[in-house]
């Protein structure tokens, strides 16, 4: 009979010394293997107790019995996607984080689109008073200038120079 103490302590050992948290007892890790203890072992054909996708703990809800061959592959695949994730997280966050030249640059962007939406109300604007006609012609009350209404409004009526000159 194997010292199944000694091989627990080795498997636990091994665990920590690669930074992966250890969620069994000698009692559920012996209730684990069951009679496939005998088969375990790192030779090809022997059986290794895997994590899903080898990532998480040692814990009895995240491992499996796999060949040695089958937990060198899914090693590999587990490295390749933590690799392939981290990539895109790296790139997920360039996508947010600006720096101040980018965010400059996206103001005078907006500033610019802001501009010419303005140019062009303006634009329909003056479009819209050709096609209305001659604008009715009003009098200043304070100076007593006749024009479009338009422009009287904006230099007469509460604007009108007399005004202030009073
Ligand atoms: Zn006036």
């Amino acid at each position: 009979m194997k010292n199944y103490k000694r091989i627990y302590t080795e498997q636990k050992r091994r665990a920590g010394t690669r930074g992966i948290e250890w969620q069994f007892s000698f009692e559920t890790w012996l209730d684990w293997w069951g009679p496939d203890i005998e088969l375990r072992g790192r030779k090809k054909g022997q059986l290794v107790m895997a994590r899903t996708g080898d990532i998480g703990p040692y814990s009895p809800d995240n491992v499996r019995k796999a060949t040695a061959e089958e937990n060198i592959i899914e090693g590999h695949l587990g490295k390749n996607q933590s690799e392939i994730t981290k990539k895109k997280i790296g790139n997920a966050n360039r996508g947010r984080i600006q720096t101040p030249a980018q965010l400059e640059k996206n103001r005078i962007a907006q500033l610019g689109k802001k501009q010419s939406k303005e140019t062009i109300e303006k634009r329909m604007k003056s479009i819209r008073d050709v096609i209305k006609g001659p604008q009715p012609k009003v009098t200043c009350p304070h100076c007593g200038t006749i024009g479009g209404n338009n422009v009287m409004m904006r230099h007469h009526f509460n604007r009108c120079k007399t005004i202030y000159k009073l």
